[in-house]
């Protein structure tokens, strides 16, 4: 049992357990742990991309809004303000509301297969690299 010395025991945030007082945290050590896994994702995903929006996190760790708006109620996230932002994807006009993307992850995806392909059929071309290009003239007259 919890004694109450006057105080009101602590709860974890998140899912209401009853937590240490002497607790440097505000969630039980299981949400803590998955709150930082999160946080994680988030942090670095904003080193790659500095000034990611929160829609942007969202689409590319798939965070939910609401968890990255926890952060910055937290105040382990500062919102400002973004001069500059692609609007939507250009490949299907979807929502996007990136400064550093121009495609959705998954028109990015389906670019980055396109590259490929064509990155393949590249070196199937290139079959033989080093070999210099000549025109033939007439029959092959190709030397063993
Ligand atoms: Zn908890
Ligand atoms: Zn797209």
């Amino acid at each position: 049992m919890v004694k109450n010395k006057g105080l009101l025991a602590r709860t974890c945030k998140k899912c209401k357990k009853i937590i240490d007082e002497k607790s440097l945290y505000d969630y039980c050590p299981e949400c803590f742990k998955k709150i930082e896994e999160v946080f994680e994702k988030i942090e670095s995903y904003l080193k790659e991309y500095p000034g990611a929006t929160a829609f942007e996190i969202e689409q590319e760790t798939g965070v939910p809004y609401h968890i990255i708006n926890n952060f910055v109620r937290d105040g382990r996230l500062i919102e400002m303000p973004n001069e500059y932002l692609n609007f939507e994807c250009k490949r299907c006009g979807c929502l996007l509301l990136s400064a550093h993307h121009k495609y959705c992850p998954t028109c990015r995806e389906e670019l980055e297969k396109e590259m490929e392909l064509a990155k393949i059929q590249l070196k199937q071309s290139m079959n033989h690299e080093n070999a210099k290009m000549h025109i033939r003239h007439g029959e092959n007259k190709r030397k063993k």
